[in-house]
């Protein structure tokens, strides 16, 4: 934008690109003609989608691509009272969690603040059409958002600009592996957010066969730094378990999960594991150094004697098998027991590769670069009224 334009006109541009996310610069009826003109052209966006999918379970993947050809997801998650945006804050993981679809992609780059934020506006675009709002938005797609969080913090920052999106502080919320110096940064800065910890084991030893050992702290300092949050900050905190079969869900584990949790201001949810089929883009992890599938050992071979730091890579992501029902509901039982208040997620949108990286991975199935010129986006499957 011409930098001799009158101070107003860049509040009625920020305005149009947060009041109107998706309506073109030609609709800002406010500006002159000629502003509106050259706007358009250079664009009001950072991301373009790419691709769509959605499932009968009311979730639709976004697939968003940055000038540099990134692959960037986003998932609308809709409910009967709410819908729900899970945003990515890093192409693909550093952390390079075992079971994850992107941590096997490997790590590209850090998002920016704009990055996130367009992914919002894209999402409330997509929901603009079907007359509905955003409620929340969950820092919870590709990426570790402690690992890039002053872009995270940035985005906050503009979600909740009461002149931009307006979003309420307590409808967003940031997941991370449990990185304490991070936590605790979240907590001076942004104390009305709320704060989700992945945790996936309650011992340091099986945690430490889940999550690569330069990203795994150790229980007793990530759940410090969580008792640090909630003193400052006095919300709830939200326990993340991805159940595996035969990995962390015996009766056993969930006792010891009990244990750490008791006493504390504590929601758990249990989600069933989303499971990662083969990826073609296993070229890439190739091609990145990480090791291949093959060479990864089963994790049912897990000696007694496992040092507690032992890295990850050993195991393949297409080793691991969902939890029963029966697995979960005995967990969930013996954490309400434990006066635990814990809810079992479903795994939304498991038809459409909804495992965040699912979709990235399988990037190069695309039979198109870009939505048809039609305007309409590929690989729309609309979800039945
Ligand atoms: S589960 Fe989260 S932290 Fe772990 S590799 Fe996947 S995106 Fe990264």
């Amino acid at each position: 934008m011409d930098s001799g334009a009158e101070q107003y006109r860049y509040l009625q541009v920020y305005e149009h690109l947060t009041h109107h996310p998706g309506v073109a610069f030609t609709e800002a009826t406010p500006l002159p003609v000629e502003l509106r003109s050259t706007l358009e052209k250079l664009g009001a966006s950072v991301l373009r989608e790419t691709a769509r999918r959605s499932s009968q379970d009311g979730t639709t993947k976004l697939l968003l691509t940055g000038a540099d050809g990134a692959c960037i997801e986003t998932v609308i998650m809709r409910y009967s009272q709410r819908v729900t945006a899970c945003v990515s804050t890093q192409v693909g993981c550093p952390v390079g969690c075992a079971f994850c679809a992107t941590g096997a992609l490997g790590f590209r780059r850090n998002l920016s603040a704009a990055e996130i934020v367009d992914q919002v506006r894209s999402v409330i675009a997509v929901l603009r059409s079907e007359d509905r709002t955003l409620s929340n938005v969950v820092y919870m797609g590709m990426g570790e958002p402690l690992l890039n969080l002053q872009a995270v913090l940035t985005s906050i920052r503009l979600l909740t600009d009461p002149l931009g999106i307006g979003m309420g502080h307590r409808s967003l919320s940031v997941s991370t592996v449990g990185i304490p110096a991070g936590i605790r940064r979240l907590a001076d800065e942004e104390p009305q957010v709320n704060l989700a910890i992945s945790l996936h084991a309650a011992d340091d030893r099986l945690r430490a066969l889940l999550i690569p050992a330069k990203y795994c702290h150790p229980l007793a300092e990530v759940l410090n730094a969580a008792w640090d949050h909630f003193a400052l900050t006095r919300r709830k905190l939200l326990v993340e378990y991805v159940l595996l079969g035969g990995v962390n869900d015996s009766p056993e584990d969930a006792r010891r999960l009990a244990a750490l949790l008791k006493g504390h201001v504590v929601a758990v949810n249990l989600l069933a594991w989303n499971r990662v089929t083969s990826s073609p883009d296993e070229s890439l992890s190739a091609a990145e150094g990480r090791p291949s599938l093959e060479s990864r050992p089963s994790l049912e071979s897990r000696p007694s004697d496992t040092p507690s730091r032992t890295p990850t890579q050993n195991h393949s992501p297409v080793g691991f098998r969902p939890a029963t029902r029966e697995a979960i509901e005995g967990f969930r039982s013996i954490l309400v027991n434990h006066h635990i208040e814990t809810v079992v997620r479903q795994s939304k949108g498991s038809g459409i590769d909804a495992a965040c990286g699912q979709l990235a991975a399988r990037r190069r199935s695309y039979p198109a670069e870009t939505p048809p010129a039609d305007g309409s986006p590929p690989f729309i499957e609309t979800p039945p009224d």
